[in-house]
């Protein structure tokens, strides 16, 4: 195991109704708010009116961002940092899925840096204050509610990238499982799968004697393969969507990553994908990181076969260990196809045209990930087992 430190200030407050507690939660860190949210879901789910009624019942002056992107863009965050500097905003509030949560991440950041908040993503410049946030998470997939990562596109550039720091946990997270009856079956998938990726990003590890940390991981995996196919089924099926949104913040809050050296390399591929052809991240999830199983699984073949024995329950009986790792990643594959998710690029419409391209930005600050080092010509192979 190696050695770590782990941090993670955010409080959570999960169960039915959460959201009445919204205004106490908000009210030590000021009065001046953004409300920063995405296209519209919260509004025709009601949850708008709540919010807005906690707000005014501490007496905040709210000054909203609406239209957050999925694959949140650099402009529309940059629109967020204006207001946050011409209206001296106090605390960025973030209703809905990961997208506007990060986007209120690069906001709080962006807010009190004089550069370009790009520069952070691009190892620039290095945050050293932000405006404190809080989370109303609307949607079981990313994370973010208890971390301290964003994910930002530049959509001139075509350029997706990512930036961390410990001054961008939210302060709090109001998790409300029924908030996320009303998330549809698509995105009901693209966040189960990328789930499923956080998990394997710290499973698929070259660090050994961790069996805590594996059977951890494994256990949000199943917790996650059930409950996915229930939530799927019935959506507002209260104890599916409550297992699924708390597997999703114990995925990536920095648990799994303890004492691991962590892999990251699909997620880096498919952010090139994102950017390019702004595809949902779970989808571009589900058609990588099979195809990253298979390029890698021989560099620790014992890895592959104790996820295929635990997580899919395959019979090792009369089989090689290949056979074995290979029947783990085919029931991935299967799982991932069984839900309703894509297996391939040309499935939505991305011919070979730009895999180049991505293979290039992907390796631009060197090899990526840790299981199996890949150069640009690795991330080619992947992406063209892809298409
Ligand atoms: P999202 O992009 O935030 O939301 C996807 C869609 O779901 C939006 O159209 C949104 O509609 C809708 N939606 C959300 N909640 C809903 C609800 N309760 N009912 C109905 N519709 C709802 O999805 P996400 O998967 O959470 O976030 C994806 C982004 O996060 C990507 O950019 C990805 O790269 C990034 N990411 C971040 C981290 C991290 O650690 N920070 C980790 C992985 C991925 P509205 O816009 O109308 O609300
Ligand atoms: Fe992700």
């Amino acid at each position: 195991m190696n050695a770590f430190e782990l941090f993670n200030p955010t409080k959570l407050v999960f169960g039915p109704d959460k959201v009445q507690q919204l205004g106490e939660l908000v009210k030590p860190y000021g009065t001046r708010v953004l409300l920063v949210y995405g296209g519209g879901s919260i509004k025709r789910s009601g949850l708008y009116e709540d919010v807005l009624s906690q707000l005014e019942g501490i007496g905040a002056s709210v000054h909203e961002l609406s239209g957050i992107e999925p694959n949140p863009r650099l402009t529309t965050v940059n629109q967020g940092i204006e207001i946050c500097r011409a209206e001296n905003i106090e605390f960025v509030l973030a209703v809905g899925g990961g997208s506007v949560i990060d986007a209120a991440k690069a906001i709080a950041a962006g807010a009190l840096y004089e550069g370009d908040v790009w520069d952070f993503t691009v190892f620039k410049a290095v945050i050293q204050k932000a405006l404190p946030l809080g989370t109303v998470l609307t949607l079981a997939a990313t994370g973010s509610e208890m971390n301290g990562n964003a994910v930002i596109t530049n959509w001139e550039t075509k350029q997706k990238r990512a930036f961390g720091s410990k001054l961008v946990y939210p302060k709090f997270s109001i998790l409300d499982p029924k908030l996320t009856y009303t998330v549809p079956v698509n995105q009901t998938v693209n966040g189960i799968v990328d789930i499923m990726s956080h998990v394997f990003e710290q499973y698929f590890s070259l660090t050994t004697d961790i069996p805590l940390q594996e059977r951890f991981a494994e256990s949000i995996l199943l917790t996650v393969i059930e409950n996915g196919e229930i939530a799927l089924a019935n959506g507002s099926d209260y104890d599916a969507r409550a297992n699924l949104l708390l597997a999703g913040t114990y995925a990536l809050n920095g648990t799994l990553a303890t004492g691991v050296t962590s892999d990251w390399a699909t997620h880096g591929i498919e952010h090139e994908v994102s950017a390019i052809y702004d595809i949902a991240h779970g989808a571009g999830l589900a058609i990588l990181f099979p195809n990253w199983m298979k390029y890698v699984y021989k560099e620790r073949v014992g890895k592959f076969v104790q996820y295929a024995e635990r997580v899919w329950n395959i019979d090792a009986n009369g089989k090689s260990e290949e056979e074995v790792a290979l029947a783990g990643i085919e029931a991935t594959r299967a799982y991932f196809t069984r839900i309703g998710a894509p297996a391939t690029l040309g499935e939505l419409g991305i011919n070979g045209d730009q895999l180049d391209r991505m293979a290039e930005e992907a390796t631009q600050f060197g090899p990526i990930g840790n299981f199996k080092k890949l150069s640009k010509e690795d991330v080619l192979s992947i992406l063209e087992a892809s298409l």
